[in-house]
This record gives C-alpha cells, sequence and structure tokens, in this order.
C-alpha cells in the first residue's frame, strides 16, 4: 500500500477534514509518511480564502510537478476550498493532479481509491494526530455541520462549501463514543457556523443539545467548538456553556469589524452595539471565558475613521485572541462584484500591524494575570524536549516532566507568561 502525506492550510474544517482522510487510508492499510519525497500518495487540503493562502496552494502545486516528473508513480489528490464545481477546468490547469474531490466528497475518495487498489473502508474512522502530523492526539476534530447559507460579502466558502447540511445527533456521539473507546479525551465541535447546527435535521435539535449528549459521554473530558457567528449565537447556547462542565470557557466569536456600514457592507447581519452586548451576556453568564474574534482591515471603501472604530473595539472588549486579516478580493463573491479593492497593500499592512501590536500588549496583560496560578490543561504532545497542552480557556502552556502525559489532565502552576503561551511547573504527583 501507498505511503500518504497529507499536507494542509486553512481552518479547524480542513485539519478535521485531514484527519478523516488520515483515517480513510489507515483504514486500506496505508502508512503515514512524513514529508512530500518520502511519500507515494499525497493529499494537499486546500484554503483559498485569501490570496496569501492560495498562494501558497499553487506554490506547493508546482513543487508536486516537479517531484512528479522525478517519480511518476507519485500520486496526487487535491481537495478543499481550491476545488470548485469547474473540476474539468482545474484538471486542464493542473495535469499532474489524479484526483480532484470537494471537500466532504469522500465517497469520491473511496471510488478513486478502489480502482486504483487502495480498499478504503467505508465506515466513519478518524485518527487525530497532534499539529507534526504523526504522533497521536488525544484531541479529535468532529465536523459537525458542512457548509454554509451566510453569504458574508467577502467569502468565498459557501461557493466552495455549498449549503448548511448537519450531521445527525447520533451519527456525531456515536463517533465521539468510539473515539473516547480509542483514548480521545477532548473533541472540538466544527463547522463554519455551527450556531446554525441542525435547523436542517428533523426535530431541530440545536448546538445546545448536541452539548448536552456529548457531556454524558463518561470519559470525555473536554468539549469546545467553534466558528459562532454573532448573529445565531443563542442564550441557550451560552447557558449550556455555563451549566455543562466538560464544555471548555473558551468561544470563537469573529466581530470583523468595529464599524457599523463596514458591517453592513460585509453582510454580517448585526451591530457593534449588539456584539458588545453580546460579548457582555457571555462574560457575565460565564466569567471564566475566554475570547477569540477575526477582523478583516482594509474592506472596500473602509476610512481610516472606520478602522479606528475597530482598533477602539479591541481596545474597549479586549479579547484573549485575534486572527486579523487583511482583506483580499475573492473572485466571485458580492464584494468582488460590487465594490474596488481601493485600499493600497501598504495601508492595510499598516492597519493590520497596530492591531496586532494593540492586541500583543492587551494578551501579555490578560495572561500576566495567570501568573502563579494553578491551572488544569490536557497533555497533547512533546515539542523541544517540553511537554505541552492547553488549558481549558485555550492556552498554550509547556512543561517540563519525566512522566508520560500524553492524554492525561494535569495540574500546573504557571511561572511565565507571554502574549502567546505560557510556561508552568507540574502541580500534582
Ligand atoms: S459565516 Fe460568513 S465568513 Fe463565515 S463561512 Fe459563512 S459566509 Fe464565510
Amino acid at each position: 500500500m501507498p505511503r500518504y502525506f497529507i499536507w494542509t492550510i486553512g481552518c479547524q474544517m480542513n485539519k478535521a477534514e485531514s484527519q478523516q482522510i488520515a483515517g480513510y487510508l489507515d483504514s486500506a492499510g496505508c502508512q503515514a509518511a512524513t514529508s512530500f519525497p518520502h511519500a507515494d500518495l499525497v493529499v494537499l487540503n486546500t484554503c483559498v480564502v485569501r490570496q496569501s493562502a492560495e498562494n501558497k496552494v499553487l506554490g506547493t502545486l508546482s513543487l508536486l510537478k516537479g517531484l512528479k516528473n522525478d517519480h511518476p508513480n507519485l500520486q496526487i489528490l487535491v481537495t478543499g476550498c481550491l476545488v470548485n464545481s469547474h473540476t474539468q477546468e482545474l484538471q486542464r490547469r493542473f495535469p499532474h493532479v489524479d484526483l480532484l474531490f470537494k471537500p466532504g466528497d469522500y465517497p469520491e475518495l473511496i471510488a478513486w481509491g478502489q480502482k486504483q487498489g487502495i480498499p478504503i473502508e467505508q465506515k466513519l474512522l478518524r485518527y487525530p494526530r497532534n499539529d507534526a502530523g504523526m504522533a497521536p492526539s488525544p484531541c479529535a476534530l468532529i465536523p459537525i455541520i458542512q457548509g454554509c447559507d451566510n453569504f458574508c460579502s467577502y467569502c468565498i466558502v459557501p461557493y466552495r462549501r455549498g449549503r448548511e447540511v448537519s450531521r445527525p445527533v447520533e451519527e456525531i456521539v456515536c463517533e465521539v463514543e468510539e473515539l473516547v473507546r480509542r483514548g480521545i479525551k477532548e473533541v472540538t465541535l466544527v463547522g463554519q457556523n455551527v450556531d446554525s447546527y441542525g435547523h436542517d435535521l428533523p426535530g431541530h435539535p440545536d448546538l445546545a443539545d448536541l452539548l448536552n449528549e456529548l457531556s454524558g459521554i463518561d470519559d470525555l473530558a473536554r468539549i469546545r467548538f467553534l466558528t459562532n457567528h454573532p448573529k445565531d449565537i443563542s442564550l441557550k447556547l451560552i447557558e449550556a456553556m455555563a451549566s455543562l462542565n466538560k464544555v471548555c470557557e473558551h468561544l470563537e466569536l469573529p466581530v470583523q469589524s468595529g464599524d457599523n456600514d463596514i458591517l453592513k457592507a460585509m453582510r454580517r447581519e448585526y451591530t457593534v452595539e449588539r456584539y458588545k452586548e453580546l460579548v457582555h451576556i457571555i462574560r457575565h453568564k460565564v466569567p471564566q471565558i475566554s475570547l477569540s474574534t477575526d477582523i478583516i482591515v482594509g474592506f472596500p471603501g473602509e476610512t481610516e475613521e472606520q478602522f479606528e472604530h475597530s482598533l477602539s473595539l479591541v481596545q474597549e472588549l479586549r479579547f484573549d485572541v485575534i486572527h486579523v486579516a487583511a482583506y483580499s478580493p475573492r473572485p466571485g463573491t458580492i464584494a468582488w462584484r460590487e465594490y474596488q479593492d481601493d485600499i493600497p497593500a501598504e495601508v492595510k499592512k499598516e492597519r493590520l500591524n497596530k492591531i496586532e501590536e494593540v492586541q500583543a500588549t492587551i494578551a501579555s496583560e490578560i495572561n500576566s494575570q495567570l501568573q502563579d496560578k494553578e491551572v488544569e490543561i490536557l497533555g497533547e504532545g512533546r515539542k523541544g524536549g517540553k511537554w505541552f497542552g492547553r488549558t481549558r480557556s485555550n492556552k498554550l502552556v509547556f512543561f517540563e516532566d519525566a512522566g508520560d502525559w500524553l492524554g492525561q489532565l494535569a495540574r500546573i502552576q504557571i511561572e511565565k507568561t507571554s502574549p502567546w503561551s505560557l510556561g508552568a511547573r507540574l502541580k500534582n504527583n
């Protein structure tokens, strides 16, 4: 059986799908390789949500072209958001690719495998690995809803991943039970908008109902979920977070802009005032909450004053983490059709740097409050001779110990803080 290497870029949904593809290939007896040159079969799980990501994908595709010239038996599979409905056109552009399949289109992968004599099992399997791709991880990403119905004006996702389709509650519970039997301790439920979960299912269960069901699985220690949408997040969900012990105190709630006119042009369907109110409710109900957000700078027409509104929102709300991106037009989207990409690249860069600078100070202040505190982490693996894991609030922590902490909950005391990670000393044992 071929040795495979999966290259993944983009969001958690892509990472979840790569875990699933690894599971399928493992089921056929294929072995994971450590890099492209060691593989006979490579899978590129792509992202085109921003120009920079698309450039990396194109660069990797051309690198593989060279590899295939030297090793004509190398098989190249491409999935993720690069793959649209016009696969024939993509096939013409990239003739060295053996299979293009849309995100989540596993029947296509299985059928291709069968033709190649790779007997992929049809049943759902997932083999979580840590970011290095090889070591087993006690944390699994579980897709619960595919696609997105929102059509935010800048976003390509609904065009590539299609409309929302939720997985039935029983199917998800069954999968998580199986994973827990195999040693998984933490699951992150992923979807482009997890707050839409279930509206297309009989009886309309929602995310809070799903969290309730999963909380009943005995050896599952932690549950997370992402990404939320400020227009859809419900009070019922916030209350479920507050009351269910296994649900971690961490929420990804992208605001995108601190200016109401820009939010309107982005078609986000909430106002800055509504967003602030939500944050207030969440912090009141779940006082330990750690909040992450996404911000786009340099959206078409964004004036200096409108950008300042985003900056003051950041200063006012004090997020734990911000993912900030410069707007890049995505062909086919509403913003690409209707607006000029009129903010110069250097202005976008300046705005991005300003947000990152302010955020580094805020994150450093927030994290320094953890100094000397005792917290729980789940051991996820080793890096640079140290164990690493995350707190319930999703902060990355490193500590030294000779024991085996993979998949174990450890009590640790924070000794060192920075905006990005923490250093700690083991407390228990
Ligand atoms: S909610 Fe908006 S930004 Fe998120 S995937 Fe859907 S369209 Fe894109």
